[in-house]
């Protein structure tokens, strides 16, 4: 089949008329277009044209900037170049040419470590639209929780829960979280409440039962849904299971029995050493959570919608 001129243009030409127009269906127009724009200079252009600056329509932005982070090039790597590359000169994760509270290099692997302020957001925080439902589900990989805890973190997008499709995979997600015993993806969605409703003692009976007990996961579970206020932990699947591991001597059994005693005590104080044991394989981390300030402050560069 022979080529349309489009198709048939050279590559530098091509990829001159997408950077002149940004137009993000060019790409999808026809495979042999969507190759010779594949290039991080395209890619590039797209981020600095609807991340970096405002367009003037607010609406309009955040769906495109929906559309690139649901894009298949933009990885977790790329990202990690945008967002490198834009504020590189700047010097400050803020944006702002000599700033006298400079954040730089960006601390990827752990945002919260980045000091944000009311006064001092990092400039991404403008970012507002979805997050990719291919952030939010399983195999949890190291690339996959940083890459949405940044996001978290330093934007202001948020889950499409109006999106049924997308609602179920991040509460699947949630789910695969567990029972891979990701702690780290565990946290995220136990402590973001743009990832979902706080938990209850449902996720907590969905951990033990269902994903083995890991303590570090079930006590975080627990810390968490406390936090945001739960109070009703009785559960007589969850006793259930408590007596039978106690009767095969399952020593999780015992201390889960504690902890929900703990929570089911008026005003209960749910003790991160009490009743705590060590065997190989089976140890308690406790952290205690530091939340990431842009999902608390509204962003000085907020586009609503
Ligand atoms: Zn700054």
């Amino acid at each position: 089949m022979s080529l349309s001129p489009i198709e048939a243009l050279p590559v530098e030409i091509l990829q001159d008329i997408f950077v002149r127009s940004l137009n993000l269906d060019l790409p999808l127009s026809s495979p042999h277009v969507g190759t010779k724009l594949s290039s991080t200079h395209c890619y590039l252009a797209a981020c600095f044209e609807y991340l970096y600056t405002p367009i003037g329509d607010r609406i309009r932005q955040s769906r495109l900037q929906s559309r690139i982070f649901a894009s298949r090039w933009m990885t977790w790597q790329f990202f990690q170049i945008f967002a490198t590359k834009a504020y590189e000169a700047a010097g400050c994760v803020c944006g702002q040419h000599e700033c006298e509270k400079a954040i730089w290099p960006p601390d990827f692997a752990n945002p919260k470590s980045m000091q944000f302020s009311i006064g001092h957001l990092t400039r991404l925080s403008y970012i507002k639209c979805r997050i990719p439902a291919k952030l939010l589900h399983g195999p949890w990989t190291e690339e996959k929780v940083q890459f949405l805890r940044y996001l978290v973190c330093t934007t202001s997008m948020t889950v499409d829960w109006a999106d049924r499709e997308v609602r179920k995979i991040a509460l699947q997600g949630k789910k695969e979280a567990i029972l891979e015993r990701n702690y780290e993806a565990v946290e995220l969605f136990n402590h973001n409440r743009r990832l979902g409703k706080a938990p209850t003692i449902e996720l907590v009976r969905f951990a033990v039962l269902d994903g083995g007990c890991d303590r570090s996961i079930v006590y975080d579970i627990m810390a968490s849904a406390r936090s945001w206020g739960y109070r009703d932990w009785d559960d007589e699947a969850l006793d259930k299971w408590v007596e039978q591991a106690i009767a095969h001597h399952n020593p999780k059994g015992k201390w889960l029995k504690l902890k929900l005693s703990e929570l089911r005590r008026h005003g209960g104080f749910l003790g991160p050493h009490t009743g705590d044991y060590s065997i190989d394989g089976d140890e308690l981390v406790v952290k205690h959570y530091k939340a990431c300030r842009v999902g608390e402050i509204r962003p000085r560069f907020s586009v609503r919608n």
